[in-house]
């Protein structure tokens, strides 16, 4: 088939709330911009989010807290300036997505609710029942509608345009019938998402396998603390869907075996609502030391049977209808088994305050941008806070597309040529001609359980330099894979194979740069390495890969600013 072109303004791949508000916001301004989603933009993992969306709205809230909890919450290295952006705009966010026609959950007097989350000293989750993301998804996108965005989707984006440090588009192909095409641009932007498909237990759509991670560093560009995922306490027990943080916000707490409230050990103050990485490692801990519950012992329960039906019926009941859904288990009635699941990514495409993508930390790519769950700003360093990212994706990605905006009259359009599709279309025939022996679903397993067993809550350089062998061993059997299925039409098969190779790919920065971080901080936890050590790591990873797929990382400054780092309790 003969390579297409198109020429944009601007090309944006990602269609959660990230890419939308870029888009939305670029196509208002009568900016040429496509938009490339693997899937119906409606079914972006932005949809999929419960809790809600911070904004320091509470009357005895400030935006200076909600900067003071972030910055604690990331372990003190997230980088201030950014996150001073994020929360000093945070309720302009939420009028902007209110006057775009979300509807929030509303207290009695009218104003707009809040509910607490942990690692927060107030509350300042707004919320829209727990169906907050698909609320703010199905908004952002009749908008961008109706600003006229051109969507093209169920189209695959596989490499960029770049030469002489500057992006220039993107090469894709049609999963329909798998035309390939160059996306010429003078902007192009990456908003696509998490990466958490890469474990074994994780809470992410399926489509979440870090393409653009990958498609970056191939190109010899760096990642950014990649070292740090998120574990959520609470995933149901078994298969790690998502129960939001919202059920410990109204109320729900956490027994083990035993009867025990055990987080009264952990964090005796914040209890069920300390941060993220405090609990799932108590969680865990209970279960490593025999207290679990289920057949396999896995699990402990969350109760929430102390509380009015009503505010489950009203607030939760999404999250009940998973419950009995996945494991028969009706939270009116009885307790629910949770474990830790993999959930979010701290990590990713470095961009600096105004989301241009980093060549290292000094350098800017000209014309390449990035935001929402893929990029590290970093607001979070190396820990999220419930309701942070939500808020993250669309600020940035709003505020990504504002600063694409200015840049564009300085920016020129470069020619493409069909040869800049020609490292996609050799990878498409060299996995659709490949005769080998190994199957993607068994290589996918083998990576997903590794990097659960090895690189997941608790680590050590043991489990690490075994987990990098093995990711060796799976990236040189995955080029002799076979797939059956050698035609063009919806070929998942092949689809699932350039995601696979991306999967193996990013997972050895996640690894390499736990191995390199000797200190515990935030959601990354070394056995062997119990605290926090300022004066060696109080610095961002930069890693950055060869073609034989070696790893070299270097170390940048965090921006500090008003919080000295301390110790953090909860
Ligand atoms: C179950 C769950 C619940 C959550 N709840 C909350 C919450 O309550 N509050 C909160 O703050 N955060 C929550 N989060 C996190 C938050 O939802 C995400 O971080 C955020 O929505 C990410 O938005 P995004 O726009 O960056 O990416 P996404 O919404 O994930 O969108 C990614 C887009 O990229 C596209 N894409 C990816 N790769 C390619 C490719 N190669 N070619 C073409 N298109 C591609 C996809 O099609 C998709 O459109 C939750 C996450 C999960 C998984």
């Amino acid at each position: 088939m003969d390579v297409k072109f198109y020429e944009y303004d601007v090309v944006i791949v990602g269609a959660g709330l990230a890419g939308l508000a870029a888009a939305r916001e670029l196509t208002a301004a009568g900016k040429k911009t496509a938009v490339i989603t693997k899937l119906h933009p409606l079914r972006s993992h932005s949809g999929a989010a419960q809790g809600g969306i911070n904004a320091a709205l509470g009357k005895n809230d400030s935006t200076e807290l909600h900067e003071f909890d972030t910055v604690k919450g990331s372990d003190y290295l997230a980088d201030q300036d950014c996150v001073e952006l994020m929360c000093t705009k945070a309720p302009e966010t939420i009028r902007w997505a209110e006057r775009m026609g979300a509807l929030f959950s509303r207290t009695e007097d009218g104003n707009i609710a809040i509910r607490p989350f942990g690692g927060q000293s107030q509350p300042r989750a707004c919320y829209a029942k727990d169906r907050t993301g698909l609320t703010l998804l199905q908004t952002i996108y009749e908008q961008a509608h109706r600003a006229g965005i051109e969507v093209f989707d169920e189209w695959y984006a596989a490499d960029i345009i770049y030469k002489d440090g500057k992006v220039s588009g993107v090469s894709a192909f049609n999963i329909r019938n798998s035309q390939p095409a160059i996306f010429n641009a003078k902007a192009t932007m990456f908003a696509t998402g998490g990466y958490g498909r890469a474990y074994k237990i994780n809470s992410n759509a399926h489509a979440n396998t870090g393409d653009s991670l990958s498609i970056v560093a191939r190109h010899g560009l760096p990642l950014e603390d990649m070292e740090f995922v998120q574990f959520h306490p609470s995933g149901l027990g078994g298969s790690g869907v998502l129960i939001s943080e919202a059920a410990r916000g109204e109320g729900g707490r956490l027994f083990n075996s035993e009867g025990e409230r055990f987080m009264t050990k952990y964090a005796p103050n914040a209890m069920e609502l300390a941060s993220r990485d405090v609990v799932s490692r108590a969680i865990m801990q209970e279960i490593r030391e025999g207290r679990g519950v289920g057949v396999a012992k896995d699990a402990v329960y969350i109760d929430l049977t102390h509380l009015d039906p009503s505010i489950i019926m009203t607030k939760l009941p999404e999250l009940r209808e998973l419950a009995i859904c996945f494991l028969g288990q009706d939270m009116l009635k009885e307790p629910i088994m949770i474990a830790a699941t993999a959930h979010y990514s701290m990590g990713g495409i470095p961009v600096d305050i105004n989301c241009h993508v980093r060549k290292n930390p000094t350098e800017l790519v000209e014309g390449f941008y990035a935001a929402g769950e893929c990029s590290c700003v970093s607001v979070h360093g190396a820990n999220r806070l419930g309701a942070n990212s939500v808020l993250e994706a669309l600020l940035f990605g709003r505020h990504a597309g504002e600063n694409i905006l200015k840049d564009l009259d300085k920016l020129t359009l470069r020619k493409a040529s069909k040869e800049d599709a020609d490292t996609m279309i050799a990878e498409m025939n060299r996995i659709k001609t490949s005769n080998g022996d190994e199957q993607v679903p068994k290589l996918r397993a083998e990576l997903q359980e590794g990097m659960t067993m090895k690189a997941g809550v608790f680590r050590t350089k043991e489990s690490l330099v075994e987990q990098k062998e093995a990711l060796k061993v799976l990236r040189a059997r995955f080029e002799n894979i076979r797939i059956d299925d050698k035609t063009s039409t919806f070929n998942t098969e092949l689809q699932e194979a350039i995601e696979l190779g991306h999967m193996l790919e990013f997972s050895m920065f996640i690894v390499e740069g736990a191995l390199a971080r000797e200190e515990s901080r935030g959601a990354h936890y070394r056995e062997d390495f119990p605290t926090r050590d300022d004066d060696k790591f109080l610095k961002h990873t930069y890693a950055y890969m060869d073609k034989e797929y070696n790893i070299t990382q270097e170390y940048a400054d965090v921006v500090l600013g008003k919080f000295e780092p301390k110790a953090r309790t909860y």
